[in-house]
């Protein structure tokens, strides 16, 4: 089996089918986690927004997976309150949202965190300091995990490979075409510029948001645009992560160690997909809410440490509104052995994986053995966990050499971004790049050229002016990045 897309569809779909004892192989154009995987809300959740719209099933299945995860992947799976407070007439009343996290709490179990509950004014302004006071009627608390969503990519994968799966990063789909029961590919290594063929009997587009541009794909794809920044904690101390009404729609403060995540966002996106920007009317969108939600932080452009941005996968139907499914995955053959594999989220990956392998299995009327994914850890003993968690390792040569040697880390923003998250949680970007490139260089025998190249690269892609808010996605590495129009508006994830 041959899967396209090295996000965190393909990566559970690799796990899968290579425990099972297929034959897998994965490939991935640019580095692995380097699409919508790396630029989420890191939230393992069971969606209690979709609890307003009675879809009880849809966080039934994802609660069920948050727990998995919590089993199977404990270092990457944190228990993490929120704080929802409500106002009057805003749309969220107390009471509702009161009952809505005990209906919560009955679909994903009480956790380690404990129950939901209410709480009245004073108890909300002790649990979070700060918090606007006009209008407010209280709170409710309820619980989810926070991940780190790369590093579930990569540790999923690892896992894949150790089972027996190749799995290779920069390496492209140009074009697959049925021969016989056999699928030709054309593969391009981009980093030697060859070409190679590989036959598969099954192929899976786990693409993400190209997935409607893979030949053969029968997908169609609405696409929405999400934006996250990141501050100091000391900007706005919160212990636990608070969720921001406006209008219908809703916007996370994430305690994450020193820093705070904010987001996200939610504007329809007819751009480029490697690097959607992050525009200055997102970052002014989001810090005009937070400043409502806490007016002692003024909080400016200046704060941000970090930002990314991230494009929605949506599954649409035929008139390109995201349709009933949008929120839930699509498995489909659209050809014999060709295999669609869309929406969903995070949370859900593994069973994504199950079902996929479960359907290719049927469909070749093999004999593998039954999936194995919920049950065995996505890290053995003794692997690894030291330089894969929620929070950034220290910065380290062992780390580096670590993520080179064991990880195909190939590039600067490779190791800064996805493998490690330096670039998200560190200040003093361009000198904490030297020191990496540096044992980058010497891992991976880069000439002195070579490695001011990649240093180069890195600073155009954080958009790194030293000393102004560097942004992931402000300058595409390809340059030709803009952002398609419309208001920003929070977001769903
Ligand atoms: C803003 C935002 C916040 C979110 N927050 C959460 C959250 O908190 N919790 C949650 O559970 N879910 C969340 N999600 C949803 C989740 O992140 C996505 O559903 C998921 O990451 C999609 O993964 P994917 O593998 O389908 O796509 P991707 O991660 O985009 O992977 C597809 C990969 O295919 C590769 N590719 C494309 N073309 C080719 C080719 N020709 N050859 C080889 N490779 C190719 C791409 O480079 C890419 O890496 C969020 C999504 C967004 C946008």
């Amino acid at each position: 089996m041959l899967i396209i897309g090295g996000g965190i569809v393909g990566s559970g779909v690799a796990r899968d089918a290579a425990m099972r004892g297929l034959r897998t192989g994965l490939v991935e154009q640019h580095d692995f986690a380097s699409g919508t995987s790396s630029r989420s809300s890191r939230l393992l959740h069971g969606g209690i927004r979709y609890l307003a719209q009675g879809r009880v099933s849809l966080v039934w299945e994802a609660s069920k997976e948050k727990s998995l995860l919590r089993e199977i992947a404990p270092h990457l799976a944190d228990p993490l309150e929120f704080v929802f407070p409500t106002r009057k007439a805003n749309g969220w009343p107390r009471w509702k949202l009161g009952v809505g996290v005990k209906l919560y709490d009955l679909l994903c179990g009480v956790g380690k965190g404990g129950g939901s509950g209410s709480m009245g004014v004073a108890e909300t302004l002790r649990r979070v300091p700060g918090l606007n006071q006009t209008e407010l009627t209280g709170a409710v608390r309820y619980h989810d995990a926070l991940t780190n969503d790369s590093r579930l990519v990569l540790d999923t994968l690892n896992s894949a490979v150790r089972h027996g799966a190749i799995a290779c990063n920069y390496v492209k789909l140009l074009d697959a075409t049925a021969e016989g029961d056999l699928w030709r590919c054309e593969l391009e290594d981009l980093r030697t510029a060859t070409l190679h063929v590989v036959k598969a009997r099954s192929v899976v587009n786990a693409t993400g948001p190209w997935s409607d541009r893979m030949p053969n794909s029968e997908t169609s794809l609405r696409l929405t645009k999400g934006v996250h920044l990141v501050i100091d904690r000391s900007r706005l101390p919160v212990d636990d992560a608070v969720v921001l009404a406006e209008g219908s729609r809703i916007l996370f403060v994430i305690p994450w160690g020193e820093r705070v995540i904010l987001g996200t966002t939610d504007t329809d996106y007819h751009g480029p997909l490697d690097n959607p920007p992050c525009d200055d009317a997102d970052i002014a969108y989001i810090l005009q809410v937070v400043n409502d939600g806490f007016p002692a932080a003024k909080l400016t452009p200046k704060d941000l440490v970090s930002t990314w941005s991230g494009l929605r996968p949506l599954v649409a139907d035929k008139n390109g509104n995201p349709s009933d499914i949008s929120r839930r995955h699509k498995i489909a053959m659209s050809h014999a052995g060709w295999w669609d594999v869309t929406g969903g989220k995070l949370t859900t990956y593994r069973l994504m994986g199950e079902e996929t392998v479960d359907a290719i299995v049927k469909f070749l009327g093999m004999k593998a053995g039954p999936c194995r994914t919920a049950s065995t850890p996505i890290v053995e003993s003794g692997h690894a966990e030291a330089f894969s968690g929620i929070l950034p390792p220290p910065v380290s040569a062992a780390a580096v050499a670590h993520y080179c040697r064991v990880e195909s880390a190939r590039h600067l923003d490779d190791v800064m971004i996805r493998r490690s998250s330096w670039r998200h949680y560190h200040h003093n970007q361009m000198e904490l790049a030297a020191n990496v490139a540096r044992w980058m260089a010497a891992e991976l025998k880069w000439t002195d050229a070579e490695t001011e190249t990649e240093l180069q690269r890195y600073r155009r892609l954080i958009g790194g002016v030293e000393g102004a808010a560097p942004r992931i996605g402000v300058a595409p590495v390809n340059g030709n990045g803009h952002a398609a129009a419309g208001a920003v508006r929070s977001g769903a994830i």
